[in-house]
């Protein structure tokens, strides 16, 4: 028998990343995917046809410098196209960022419970994530952040609106976060739901951008822009970071017909913005419908409410799931439900009402 080597010994304490389950068909019963915070809406008009004209063309490595995209969001954000880079998703270009940045003996702060990729992206390049609780609203706590960085402390990353408990934190509080940390630390501001967001004073991610060379700020086409399938996120940030973010990106990476979709995507703008209205209006009858029952709900700022429910987690998705709707559980934590159709967010609250 031949032994197999061993991977380094960060992989092997690699956490797993748990995707949200689709619901298993039923035959007479609509069944809702509320686990992954989807869009529920089919793609913006145009965008089929544009990636049906890329699918066309698969034989052909697609652009490596994305160029046509670089120029779309340059043009829309109004920043040199040396300043971004894109990635198969967001998630891509912050595992980039990390491994440009971070070995072993490092340290990279993110609030917890955040974002289920952020752990795995910090314990591959071999650095340790130091993770800072939220508050008992689901708030990230950034004095304790801030105390809790070091000189080994090589990037803090900031997720506004919190996936998975719900609320954003304001400019103000990350514009003096990002005043006050010491200059040896990159501060990633991870936006995936910003379109989502209706508090007042609103992170302005491209100010950020602008005011603070040591500020990334993370954007995906996944969510508001429902190309989830398709893998297209990008960073904004200074070009000697972006540079580098690019340099450890997959070659290739962004297929064509993820840069067409991406494209067309951002050419629909104005339906897009119609969309995130309707999902915000249907949060707003999620969280309102769940409060005026008694649940206890964080402030929802993303496309997702979060019930901090404890032991009854398990109990609380089966009876979701027995009614045809499927939520993303965290065990002994809470669930996460994500905002789709109309005919969902009933459901859940009918299932809600009897437990
Ligand atoms: C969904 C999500 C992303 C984006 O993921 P993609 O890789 O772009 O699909 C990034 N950050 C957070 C917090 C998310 O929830």
């Amino acid at each position: 028998m031949s032994e197999i080597p061993a991977p380094r010994a960060a992989v092997t304490a690699l956490p797993p990343y748990v995707p949200g389950r689709p619901p298993t068909p039923r035959p007479g019963v609509t069944t809702y995917k509320l686990s992954s915070n989807e869009n529920p809406y089919p793609p913006l008009p145009g965008v089929v046809e544009a990636a049906a004209a890329a699918v066309a063309r698969m034989n052909r490595y697609p652009d490596m410098a994305c160029t046509d995209l670089y120029a779309a969001l340059a043009d829309r954000l109004e920043v040199p196209t040396e300043n971004l880079a894109a990635g198969t998703g967001s998630v891509a270009v912050l595992y980039h960022l990390l491994q440009a940045w971070c070995q072993d003996g490092d340290d990279v702060v993110f609030a917890w419970r955040s974002f289920e990729a952020y752990p795995i992206a910090v314990t591959v390049t071999g650095a340790t994530p130091v993770k800072v609780p939220v508050t008992d609203d689901g708030r990230h706590d950034l004095d304790a952040m801030m105390a809790a960085i070091t000189d080994r402390t090589r990037v803090v990353v900031l997720c506004t609106p919190n996936n998975p408990t719900g609320p954003a934190i304001t400019h103000t509080e990350v514009a003096d976060f990002c005043a006050r940390v010491p200059d040896h630390v990159l501060v990633v501001v991870d936006e995936a739901y910003r379109e989502f967001v209706r508090s007042p004073d609103p992170v302005d991610g491209m100010a950020l951008h602008r005011a603070f060379p040591r500020v990334v700020v993370l954007r995906t086409f996944a969510k508001a822009y429902g190309l989830a399938g398709f893998r297209v996120g990008y960073a904004v940030a200074h070009p000697e970071v972006a540079a580098a973010v690019r340099a450890c990106a997959l070659p290739f990476g962004v297929s064509s017909v993820a840069q067409a979709a991406a494209i067309a995507s951002l050419d629909a703008e104005a339906a897009l913005l119609e969309r995130v209205e309707e999902l915000v209006a249907e949060r707003t009858r999620m969280l309102a419908g769940l409060r005026e029952q008694g649940w206890t709900v964080p402030d929802a700022q993303g496309n997702f409410v979060w019930l901090g429910v404890g032991d009854r987690t398990a109990d609380l998705a089966a009876a979701a799931e027995a009614a045809g709707v499927v939520v993303r559980p965290f065990a002994g934590e809470g669930i996460r439900v994500s905002i789709g159709e109309p005919e969902a967010t009933t459901r859940f609250l009918e299932v809600a009402a009897r437990n």
